[in-house]
């Protein structure tokens, strides 16, 4: 309570605000951070959002999308500095660690100014001022909502911002499939339909904008680069930076590939693979009663949601993917027989 309390006279006056969130945003970081964004600036603040890294284009269509500046482009890169530099507040949003943001991560924990977390992420590191967070929370999308109602500015919230939000909260519970579409989900989403959100064109924006090259990737994927062990109730994908090469894939055209493996029946672990150029970058997806965070955080430097993680690997992929493999094999009874040992 007196957290919130500082939080609120923190904002009572004009601030220059940084606002920053994971490397590859998803929906619901790039939405929780414009979503954000936009009702700050109707606030009369002053705010730079930074991305760690690019984003799928698939997002582009979110209001203050041209005025983000990607950490790792060099055009955008000084004034970012300058921006957290010269910023009051600053607002991580959608992680919990500030090892999520790569470079970035340091100059925040150096600064001065006033550190907000908003995230539902599992075991956070101790790094703000005040922590707007809840593993409740189906999306950080869910409670930038929450936080501008408990503000008392719900009329602030216009159509555009309540399409970001909307944006974030359809994505990471998975279309509302996921165990975490709780009944708070929909109340939250009702009423953004309600401040004038699109859910169709929303979907539509973000499903149903696919290139034809990603289009064949997946399909390519699908039949030549899944693996699948019933034995281990496991199934993944191997993505070469060959493979990644030949289909000219760009930022966000493996994201959601890992689906189609834990739509398997009988699979309740599915692992997505890919070889870029700084190493194995990992996704992973697991049924309800599986807690793969733990897994992924134990064994490929990473951590998550209880139902997706994800992770990294430094060694080749083969050599992961053996890694993995015998790993999971290890690990059966934990994984998929141990409900003690389960993460929230
Ligand atoms: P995705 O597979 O969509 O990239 O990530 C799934 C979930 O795992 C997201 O909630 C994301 O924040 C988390 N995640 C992905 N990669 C990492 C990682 O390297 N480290 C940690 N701690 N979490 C990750
Ligand atoms: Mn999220």
């Amino acid at each position: 309570m007196e957290a919130l309390a500082s939080f609120k006279k923190e904002l009572s006056s004009p601030k220059k605000i940084f606002i920053t969130t994971h490397v590859k945003p998803d929906a619901d970081a790039l939405g929780s951070s414009l979503g954000l964004a936009n009702y700050l600036i109707k606030k009369g603040h002053e705010v730079t959002v930074v991305t760690p890294s690019d984003y799928p284009s698939f997002l582009y269509w979110m209001e203050g999308n041209d005025s983000v500046l990607d950490f790792t482009k060099q055009e955008d890169h000084e004034l970012a500095k300058k921006a957290l530099k010269n910023a009051e507040m600053i607002f991580c949003l959608d992680f919990s660690v500030l090892g999520r943001v790569d470079e970035l991560g340091e100059l925040i924990r150096q600064s001065e100014a006033y550190i907000v977390n908003i995230d539902h992420h599992q075991d956070p590191e101790d790094f703000a001022d005040f922590r707007y967070w809840s593993t409740e929370a189906a999306a950080t999308c869910e409670l930038v909502y929450e936080l501008i109602v408990e503000l008392g500015d719900k009329n602030l919230i216009d159509k555009a911002t309540a399409e970001c939000l909307y944006a974030g909260i359809m994505t990471d519970t998975g279309g509302f499939r996921h165990p975490n579409t709780t009944k708070n989900v929909h109340l939250v989403v009702a009423e953004l339909l309600e401040l004038g959100a699109n859910a169709s064109q929303i979907a539509n924006w973000i499903y149903d904008s696919n290139s034809v090259n990603r289009l064949k990737f997946i399909g390519f994927a699908i039949s030549r680069r899944l693996i699948v062990r019933e034995d281990i109730h496991t199934a993944y994908f191997a993505i070469s930076k060959k493979d990644l090469k030949k289909y000219q894939s760009r930022t966000g055209d493996t994201e959601g590939l890992v689906n189609y493996a834990l739509s398997l029946d009988g699979i309740k672990l599915a692992a997505l693979f890919s070889e870029r150029e700084d190493g194995i970058k990992i996704s992973f997806r697991s049924s309800p009663e599986v807690a793969v965070n733990k897994f992924a955080a134990s064994y490929f430097n990473g951590g998550g949601h209880k139902n997706a993680a994800g992770g990294k690997s430094e060694s080749s992929l083969k050599e992961t993917l053996e890694k993995f493999e015998s790993l999971v094999e290890k690990n059966q009874e934990e994984l998929f027989h141990h409900e003690a040992l389960s993460a929230d």
